[in-house]
């Protein structure tokens, strides 16, 4: 593996690295940050190809895992399982998403971490406004649920495939207007996910104009986390498919711009590209970055 030259200077002004495996538990996902010089991971709560854990995040573990974040100044936060649906229309299927996500945000509070990424869900061929209504519902019932929790849901913005909402911005804004419990609300960018919603982040032009959008669509202080993805997909396909850094559609360039850009400074910027569970092609990717983040 190459080794990362971060600077002192790096770990103290920006927040980088990428989705982190907790094989082997909690504390090993720890480890595996530091050991590529990350400042910043993002981890699963559980396995995330599971409805629930098999069982609950032990005290002691969980204390093991804060532990281990706080002495390695590590940010970490969480991201949701992937079966999770709040958008659906079939009962059986509410029912879990909703049993599932309450169970990760009470993992993750335990956990300590300060939010969770999740997908707002697809409401299949029932059209956005049943959408935004059925995840609206949902997502109070769980955050009632949860209500001593300080956990945040970072609600992701999607590439639009499969009538998944939040590929526009508008979307997110709603779902945190109608769900009202701001406190307990942000946002998550992912960049192959914009690009191939249609918010272009090719030339300067296009990502300031996208970055503009952000701000007055969303507004910056709700921006908890960008994942920092290229893409195997073009431009508006509403497709996603991630990429290594400046080896898909989107380019080197928006990625440096991103990792410079002032409105960000203290925004989590967190790589889903493809890798292996030590994760040398993340600190390659990273590698690309760093010179530029003085
Ligand atoms: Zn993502
Ligand atoms: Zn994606």
């Amino acid at each position: 593996m190459i080794a990362l030259k971060s600077t002192k200077e790096h770990r103290l002004h920006r927040l980088y690295g990428a989705h982190t495996s907790i094989a082997g538990g909690f504390v090993r996902a720890v480890e595996r940050a530091v050991a590529c010089r990350f400042t910043a991971a993002q981890i699963f709560v559980k396995n995330n190809k599971q409805w629930m854990a098999p069982a609950p995040v032990a005290v002691e573990e969980a204390k093991a895992f804060r532990d281990a974040q706080a002495k390695e100044d590590l940010f970490v936060c969480g991201h949701s399982g992937y079966l999770i649906n709040l958008g659906s229309g079939d009962p059986e299927m509410i029912a879990k998403s909703i049993a599932s996500l309450t169970a990760e945000l009470e993992r993750a509070e335990l956990l300590g971490l300060p939010f969770v990424v999740h997908h707002p869900g697809s409401p299949g061929k029932d059209g956005e406004e049943v959408g935004l209504e059925r995840i609206t519902a949902r997502m109070k019932e769980i955050l009632k649920a949860t209500k001593k929790a300080k956990v945040r849901v970072a609600l992701e913005c999607t590439a639009g495939q499969g009538g998944q909402l939040g590929w526009r911005l508008e979307h997110l804004r709603e779902l945190m207007s109608r769900i009202a419990v701001p406190e307990r609300l942000g946002v998550c960018l992912d960049t192959a996910h914009l690009f191939a919603a249609g918010y272009d982040l090719r030339t300067r032009a296009d990502y300031d104009k996208t970055m503009k959008e952000i701000e007055s669509v969303i507004g910056a202080e709700r921006v908890l986390c960008f994942h920092l993805n290229d893409s195997k997909v073009p431009f508006a396909s509403r497709k996603d498919r991630h990429e290594n850094l400046g080896e898909g559609e989107i380019g080197l360039d928006a990625f440096k711009w991103l990792v410079t850009d002032p409105r960000w400074k203290k925004v989590p910027m967190i790589l889903e590209t493809p890798k292996g569970e030590e994760m040398a092609e993340d600190v390659e990717n990273w590698a690309k970055l760093l010179p530029f983040m003085k």
